[in-house]
């Protein structure tokens, strides 16, 4: 679990009041989506499928973790500072209030990944299995989520990958003309070659 929180309404700011937005987020959830490709046509949006509380124990943690923040949120200490709660409102208190209240809403934090995963689809040097020279080097490749926002292991894993490449071209003489270089332009590569593939979780 992620807790964190930022001084602004994610919504309209009242006016006259200083306010914080605090939240919990589930930042390795247990259930997967899937993104499919629907059509050979590159021009045809794949299926994606995010499959958000597909396991009802990512539920259930997000139930714990969004409690916690509401005690700590509405405890004595915070009382004279904390002068009222825009979201969910006071009177939310039972488990199926909390719960459905988590549900209105849960927003995501857009940490898509492993459409093409290290080891399942690409080799350990970034290649599509079973292709010459085609390389995905971006979140999609990575193969599980990592315990923190995306973009830190998206800088380390393309540091990482351009360390393999230099080594490739100056002790092989690799070709390195044909690198995708982002999850967009490798299924739009995909569609191109008919292939359709099943992938790990955007989350
Ligand atoms: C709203 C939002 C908020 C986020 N907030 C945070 C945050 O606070 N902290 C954090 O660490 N992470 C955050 N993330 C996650 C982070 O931005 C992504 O994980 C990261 O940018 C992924 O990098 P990428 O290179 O895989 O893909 P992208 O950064 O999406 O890069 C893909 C690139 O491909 C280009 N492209 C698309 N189609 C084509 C095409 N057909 N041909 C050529 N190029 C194409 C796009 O223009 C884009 O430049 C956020 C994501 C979103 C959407």
């Amino acid at each position: 679990m992620l807790y964190q929180y930022g001084s602004a309404a994610f919504g309209p700011n009242p006016d006259n009041m200083n306010v914080i937005t605090a939240f919990a987020a589930l930042v390795q959830p247990e259930a997967s989506g899937s993104l499919h490709l629907s059509s050979s046509d590159y021009r045809v949006n794949p299926l994606i499928d995010s499959n958000y509380y597909g396991s009802p124990s990512d539920l259930a943690v997000e139930l714990y973790a969004y409690k916690r923040l509401l005690s700590i949120l509405r405890c004595d200490v915070l009382k004279p500072v904390v002068l009222s709660e825009v979201y969910p409102g006071r009177n939310v208190t039972s488990d199926a209030d909390v719960k459905a209240a988590l549900l209105q809403g849960a927003q995501s934090f857009h940490h898509a990944l492993g459409s093409v995963p290290l080891g399942k689809v690409l080799d350990s040097s970034f290649r599509v299995k079973g292709l010459e020279d085609s390389r995905a080097i971006d979140s999609s490749a990575i193969p599980l989520p990592p315990t923190c926002h995306l973009q830190s292991s998206v800088y380390a894993l393309a540091e990482l990958a351009a360390n393999i490449l230099k080594q490739e071209e100056r002790y092989n003489g690799t070709n390195l003309t044909h690198l995708i270089f982002n999850q967009f332009q490798i299924i739009n590569w995909l569609q191109s070659q008919n292939a359709i593939f099943a992938s790990s979780p955007p989350v």
